[in-house]
């Protein structure tokens, strides 16, 4: 007998938040009422974002069900992180055609996998049936004023991206069968196809540039959109080197150097983190990277032009610096 609304909620949602010890002391009342209640801590603030997967327009029609429950919450855990925030509590709303325990099993996992990880707690949410569709919001707690910033850089500052960018978009490329001309060993496929399904949150790097970032935004869009992005907010222009974009040897036997630079700079998808520091704060910064596993790299720097632009060596490339924008053919 197919599940009803509220043994699903309950099997899929409530029991695993429950079982798999990610309840949390300061909320003491969670799922099975009509909201949750949260304990605040003094002295804190609270820090809330939303972001919602649609198939056919955030993932491809038949993605892991689990790849669906890590990256719904992923792609929230990315925006905390860029707060310098330290996840507390989500709540999920699901729409989806059919209650289909496969892929509610599969889904839960994922989800509670990453929630465990971060030791963020379901506590609330919504569910209906309609065409799938994933939302997600997160609620974090940071010290009062210490929130992370776009608009905080000055002409100057130093221009850092984590990890390797453009991994996500060639994974994407590799999910939707278009890969298949790529020429790869099978372990660079399955790296880059993960570097989509299954984003890292830069949690722990967030937290750590609290104290040192003048500026931070993740990278949902675009490297090049998204620090176009923080250097609009800052009031400045930035100046990227495409020599000193930090590109993954997959991403790079996958695609050739330029069109690896390309996806870097363009592809969506990375959940990485692009921020600045003033140069006198490098250093305290690397000395605080050490207890942080992603590595960041120095890409350019901001300065008073109001214009993001690339560079290779002194030649100005000419790149799409829009990033995605969902209702841009309807304008
Ligand atoms: P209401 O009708 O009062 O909005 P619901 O029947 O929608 O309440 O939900 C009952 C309880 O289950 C609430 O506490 C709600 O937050 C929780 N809930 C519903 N759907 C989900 C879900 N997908 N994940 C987590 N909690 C959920
Ligand atoms: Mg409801």
């Amino acid at each position: 007998m197919p599940l009803g609304e509220f043994e699903l909620i309950e099997h899929y949602f409530r029991q695993p938040a429950e079982s798999m010890r990610i309840q949390r002391g300061d909320a003491p009342l969670g799922i099975g009422d009509d909201a949750a209640v949260l304990e605040v801590p003094e002295g804190t603030q609270l820090v809330a974002a939303l972001d919602t997967l649609v198939e056919g327009r955030h993932f491809p029609r038949g993605t892991p069900p689990e790849s669906l429950g890590h990256r719904a919450l992923a792609v929230n855990l990315s925006d905390l992180a860029a707060m310098g925030a330290d996840p507390a509590w989500f709540l999920l709303s699901l729409a989806t055609p059919a209650a289909e325990p496969t892929f509610l099993e599969g889904l839960a996992r994922g989800l509670f996998a990453l929630a465990n990880q971060h030791g963020i707690a379901l506590v609330g949410g919504d569910t209906t049936a309609g065409p799938l569709t994933v939302s997600v919001q997160v609620l974090g707690l940071v010290p009062r004023g210490a929130a992370l910033r776009r608009s905080g850089a000055n002409a100057g500052d130093l221009l850092f991206v984590s990890g390797t960018p453009g991994d996500a978009a060639a994974g994407l490329k590799i999910e939707l069968g278009a890969g298949n001309d790529m020429s790869i060993a099978a372990e660079q496929r399955a790296y880059l196809r993960n570097r989509f399904l299954f984003p890292e949150a830069r949690v722990a790097l967030g937290r750590i540039l609290r104290g040192v970032a003048s500026a931070c935004i993740d990278v949902s869009d675009g490297l090049a959109a998204d620090a176009g992005k923080l250097a609009t907010a800052s009031g400045c222009g930035a100046r990227i080197e495409v020599a000193q974009l930090p590109l993954s040897e997959a991403l790079c036997a996958a695609l050739g150097r330029d069109n690896a630079q390309r996806a870097a700079l363009c592809g969506g998808d990375d959940y990485e983190l692009c921020f600045t520091v003033p140069p006198s704060r490098v250093d305290a910064m690397r000395a605080q990277m050490t207890n942080v596993k992603c590595r960041v790299t120095c890409i350019g720097v901001l300065d008073a032009t109001r214009a993001l632009r690339v560079f290779d060596n002194d030649r100005e490339l000419k790149v799409d610096t829009r990033g995605y924008d969902h209702f841009a053919q309807t304008r």
